[in-house]
């Protein structure tokens, strides 16, 4: 039999049973994310309240083991599987939410599943705009930590554009209380990947739903003319609520698993919203984004109902378990690019997959030049070399054409190989400086996000 790890005895102490996990078989369960298996942890925290958490990361601190933070572990990146032996503090029971109305805002503990923000808004008359694909698990915290996006960020936003205030726990155990000020802390931590603290509440804006929306899909023969009408619509001026973009391997994907009679013959399919208060103003942003489309070579069928328009979004949200039917892995990739090269930069990825004899689907929140080429692979038949080799043959696509790594699913572990090239020497340095200001004995979340000076994630000198 495994004895329980010492920091697990002295957390059972100071907590109680209920609220630490210290068996082998619960420990593996806290090991992966959606995408990656990482070190088993010594042990697992379940806090109630931020008291909790603070006294978790002092414990920790003490026995001078990390600690990483992890909501639904539905993240794409690797971040919340640990990359050394550590405290785990999963936030899945601190739930608490309440919406005040008359500020129209919502004030969540950080394991709150996104999809309930709005759910509990929607009473009083309120939404809670961003929406990643998970958002029926993923948490709010874990949202914060990634900034995540969904299809409505191109118009709405991502997740800490709505952020008005936030509580973390820092490097040390102690409290923090945040709002969007001078120096903007708060601002620092979103994105920031549990690397340099732990959010345990947030302050969150609501808005009101928009009174029409209309949907349109358009097919084209190839990724790039999709690319190009996406460019041409928004240079028109069109604002979509939702403009998602999906290459033919990712219909086709779609379609064997929902057969909902999607374009399977198209090179790529746009998927677009329009929303307003004013009706009138809805349709011609539609009609505008129709001749953009059209000019490009598309194709456009207007969804007739909302149940037509909520199937064709069911479809987009369906993308990860129809990829999932195709091969046990995948390498998700989340490339943002300028807009005006999204043409030039979907060719020459999907030229890339073709030559790799690897296979390649891509997706994602076009609106945005926010692309997910995923390479699909089972590595018990194809080499895993090979499938990183073609990552950073992508990733290198979008560095030359002026993009970055990252533009919702973090960088994690994943990316971390392909920082030292995205990112200049004197920026790293600058990134660093702040870890070390935050995190100066590098306990939160070590190996992910920023790579130490030979290439891998770690400490830094
Ligand atoms: C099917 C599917 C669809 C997806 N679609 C989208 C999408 O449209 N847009 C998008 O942006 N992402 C998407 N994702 C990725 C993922 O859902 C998001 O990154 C999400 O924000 C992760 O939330 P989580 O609660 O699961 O966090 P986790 O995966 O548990 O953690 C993610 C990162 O945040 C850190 N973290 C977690 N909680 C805290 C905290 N309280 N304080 C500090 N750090 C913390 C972790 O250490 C880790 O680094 C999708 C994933 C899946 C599986």
């Amino acid at each position: 039999m495994t004895l329980p790890h010492p920091l697990a005895r002295d957390l059972t102490r100071q907590l109680g049973p209920r609220k630490v996990l210290s068996t082998p078989g619960e420990r593996r369960m806290y090991s992966y994310d959606a995408i990656q298996m990482g070190v088993v942890p010594v042990c697992v925290v379940l806090p109630e309240s931020t008291q909790d958490v603070a006294l978790a990361v002092k414990a920790a601190r003490a026995a001078g083991l990390p600690v990483v933070g992890r909501g639904a572990a539905s993240g794409l990146s690797g971040g919340a599987a640990p990359a050394e032996p550590s405290l785990v503090i999963s936030f899945t029971r601190m739930t608490r939410l309440s919406i005040d109305a008359a500020r129209r805002e919502a004030h969540a503990q950080a394991g709150v599943v996104t999809l309930k923000v709005s759910d509990a808004a929607r009473p009083h008359g309120l939404v809670y705009p961003p929406d990643p694909a998970s958002f029926r698990t993923s948490t709010i915290g874990g949202n914060l930590a990634e900034n995540a996006g969904g299809p409505m960020c191109f118009k709405y936003g991502v997740s800490g554009d709505y952020v008005r205030g936030l509580q973390f726990v820092d490097a040390d155990g102690d409290i923090h209380d945040l709002t969007r000020d001078a120096y903007d802390l708060a601002g620092l931590l979103i994105g920031s990947e549990g690397t340099l603290g732990l959010i345990t509440e947030a302050t969150l804006r609501l808005s009101t739903p928009a009174r029409y929306t209309r949907t349109l899909m358009s097919s084209f023969a190839r990724v790039g003319d999709a690319a190009d009408a996406v460019s041409r619509a928004i240079a028109a001026g069109a604002v979509p609520a939702k403009l998602e973009f999906m290459d033919r391997a990712c219909v086709n994907a779609i379609e064997d698993y929902l057969n909902i009679g999607l374009p399977r013959a198209a090179g790529a399919v746009l998927l677009v919203d329009t929303d307003g208060d004013d009706l009138d103003t809805v349709q011609e942003e539609l009609e505008l984004v129709e001749r953009a489309c059209t000019s490009s070579g598309g194709e456009v069928r207007r969804a007739a109902t909302d149940a037509d328009a909520a199937a064709l979004w069911q479809a987009r949200r369906s993308v990860s378990p129809a990829l999932g039917r195709i091969r046990p892995q995948r390498m998700n990739e989340d490339i943002v690019v300028p807009r005006s090269v999204l043409g030039e930069v979907v060719r020459e990825i999907e030229a890339l997959g073709q030559a790799s004899g690897l296979k390649l689907v891509q997706f994602g929140h076009i609106g945005d030049g926010n692309l997910h080429p995923n390479i699909l692979f089972d590595p018990r038949t194809e080499s895993e070399e090979a499938v990183h080799a073609l990552a950073h043959r992508i990733a290198s696509v979008a560095i030359r054409h002026g993009g970055v790594l990252s533009g919702e699913h973090g960088i994690g572990s994943m990316k971390l190989p392909f920082m030292a090239e995205a990112v200049d020497p004197v920026t790293m340095s600058a990134l660093w400086d702040a870890k070390h200001a935050l995190d100066p004995q590098g306990r939160l979340n070590p190996g992910k996000v920023l790579p130490s000076p030979d290439g891998l994630g770690g400490a830094h000198d």
